[in-house]
């Protein structure tokens, strides 16, 4: 990386050139894999704890190159949105979402899932045809606009103004919206107020504290009572281990998501557990 050796001296580094020629080679194969079709979504489960009833999916995108290599959505997420090519690379996400969406209502009935859930990035937000192309895609694969859950980072509406704007418009369209990672960000309990959310998604970093110390599960105690009064759902995100399932509902929690239930996977094994009386 850049080292500042004091005042306005930057010396230069051969990594960051590697660097930034990777970067650069990632971002041709990905216009290219987008266009090739490399991608796929695999489906997270979201249970009702604390029996571990199925009641909605996560979708987390993949991509397999072209040599067989499968690049981590956290190594090429971030050079889509510096390139802008998230925007097409989203659209696709967001259809692809909806059409498998309406196929479980299709297959397993409207009540099968209580919700699908679809990650948007901050550049996304900043997009304001982000509203159109998502009531498109409902629209155009006759999914209700309550099923589709929007996962928003604190980060990306922290600025407010553009991103904030379609948060609202996202939020009249009837779709609900999820705060993600929450409580990592600067802003987390501010957000609350500005932002129009349903769902706060409670970081795995926080969950990683339970059965700790009380400290260590204090920001965890304290958002149940928070999501309450403000009447939103709360989701834990990377439950691993049953003592956390069992600590978090012991401290109210309805929704939780990890491994300890399912890893994110294909549609054909959602498809297997909305068969088997929705238990994983
Ligand atoms: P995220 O939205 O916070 O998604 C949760 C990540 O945690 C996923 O990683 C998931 O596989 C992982 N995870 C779930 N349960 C556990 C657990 O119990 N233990 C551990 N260690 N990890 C768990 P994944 O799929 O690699 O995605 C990484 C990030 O990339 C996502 O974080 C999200 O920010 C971004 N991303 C993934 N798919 C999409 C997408 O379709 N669109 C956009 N804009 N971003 C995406
Ligand atoms: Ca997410
Ligand atoms: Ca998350
Ligand atoms: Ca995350």
């Amino acid at each position: 990386a850049m080292t500042g050796t004091g005042g306005s001296v930057i010396r230069y580094d051969a990594s960051l050139e590697r660097e930034l020629t990777q970067r650069a080679t990632i971002a041709a194969d990905l216009r290219r894999g987008l266009t090739a079709g490399e991608f796929h979504m695999l489906y997270q489960p979201i249970v009702e704890l604390p029996h571990g009833r199925l009641v909605g999916v996560e979708a987390l995108v993949r991509w397999t190159r072209a040599d067989g290599r499968v690049v981590s959505p956290a190594d090429f997420i971030p050079i889509a949105e510096d390139t802008g090519l998230i925007v097409d690379l989203g659209a696709w996400i967001i259809d692809t979402v909806c059409a498998q969406a309406a196929a479980w209502q299709r297959e397993h009935g409207p009540e099968a899932l209580r919700s699908v859930a679809v990650n948007v990035s901050a550049r996304q937000l900043l997009d304001p045809g982000l509203p159109d192309l998502v009531a498109g895609a409902l629209a155009g694969h006759g999914v209700p606009a309550k099923l589709l859950t929007v996962e928003i980072t604190e980060t990306a509406v922290f600025g407010g103004g553009r991103a904030l704007a379609t948060v609202h418009a996202l939020s009249e369209l009837g779709v609900s919206l999820a705060l993600d990672d929450f409580g990592t960000g600067h802003s987390s309990l501010g957000l609350l107020r500005t932002c129009p959310v349903d769902a706060i998604k409670v970081d795995k970093s926080f969950v990683d504290g339970l059965g700790g110390t009380p400290q260590q599960e204090a920001i965890v105690t304290a958002l149940t009572g928070i999501a309450e009064t403000m009447g939103l759902r709360t989701v834990a995100e990377g439950v691993e281990t049953a003592e956390q399932a069992q600590r978090l509902f012991e401290l109210g929690y309805r929704y939780a998501q990890g491994f300890l239930f399912a890893r994110p996977l294909p549609p054909s094994a959602i498809d297997a557990m909305l068969q088997q009386n929705h238990h994983i």
